[in-house]
């Protein structure tokens, strides 16, 4: 369904980001993963991801910390697949702590990884999508680009940055068939979130059993997670051509956490 569309997948060694380069491969795009691991781990992800579809799979190393290899990152992938069309900005990290404790290198990581990345890799591959008269640009944001929680204070900030950036680049492309919205999900079991669990607990003063009951779900009305999978159908399907009209949009998958 996307053969002949090319895809970068920010932060997909794991969690979500994984999720969605699986979806975009078994649905024979070319898909470019990135993100930390060792390195057999992410040789044996993209050999599983390039046998799931007609497309092909690689990697690509950029720290999204460093905006110069992030546009370099945007521009090889647009190099080897003559452009690029799919642009998934979903590499994100936590730290949970508050504010006057909060280590300034870590509001720094998190700004330069959730937010800046997605304004440089964006800015990169617009230019490609212009010329081909098409692109589907996808941002991970949260619940927390709509509400806020305590002791999060760089993830609440970089993900309302986030949901402002959808927002803009949705007006600039409206007349060049580009899209961009922004996924807001509750808390999915990922990584990202088993890692917060003992920060949670040290802030709150709660053991790490009332956090996942009385603070991560206790957030969503289901009282459920979201999965990886509920999160990679939505990307999947902003990427298809009856997504075309969808754009500027923060679209909730929270188990009804944002409507109270
Ligand atoms: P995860 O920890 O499982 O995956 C994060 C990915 O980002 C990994 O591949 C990691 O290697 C990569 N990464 C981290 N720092 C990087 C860097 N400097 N450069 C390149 N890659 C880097 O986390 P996840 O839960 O899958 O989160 C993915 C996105 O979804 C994030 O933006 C997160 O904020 C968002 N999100 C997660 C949840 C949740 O509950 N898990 C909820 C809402 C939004």
């Amino acid at each position: 369904m996307l053969n002949n569309r090319t895809a970068l997948v920010t932060g997909s060694t794991s969690g979500i980001g994984l999720g969605i380069a699986e979806q975009l491969a078994a649905n024979d795009a070319n898909v470019v993963i990135n993100g930390f691991g060792d390195a057999d781990e992410i040789a044996a992800i993209v050999a599983r991801l390039d046998a799931l579809g007609s497309g092909r799979v690689a990697y690509g190393a950029a720290d999204m910390r460093d905006a110069d290899a992030v546009r370099a990152l945007v521009e090889q992938v647009a190099a080897d697949h003559g452009g690029i069309d799919i642009l998934v900005n979903n590499a994100g990290i936590q730290h949970v702590a508050p504010i006057e404790e909060f280590p300034v290198e870590k509001w720094n990581d998190i700004i330069a990884i959730n937010l800046s990345s997605a304004f440089h890799a964006s800015a990169a591959a617009v230019p490609h999508m212009k010329r081909a008269g098409f692109g589907r640009i996808v941002m991970m944001a949260s619940a927390h680009a709509l509400v806020a929680s305590p002791f999060k204070a760089a993830y609440v900030a970089a993900k309302h940055g986030i949901a402002g950036l959808t927002k803009t680049l949705a007006l600039e492309l409206a007349e060049h068939h580009v899209t961009c919205n922004a996924i807001c999900p509750g808390y999915v079991y990922t990584p990202l979130v088993e890692r917060q669990i003992p920060d949670t607990a040290k802030a709150r003063g709660i053991s790490e059993e009332e956090v996942k009951r009385d603070v991560l779900l206790a957030a969503q009305p289901t009282r459920e997670f979201v999965t990886i999978e509920q999160v990679a159908a939505l990307a999947l399907y902003l990427c298809r051509p009856e997504a075309a009209q969808i754009t500027g949009t923060t679209l909730s998958m929270d188990g009804g956490w944002t409507a109270r």
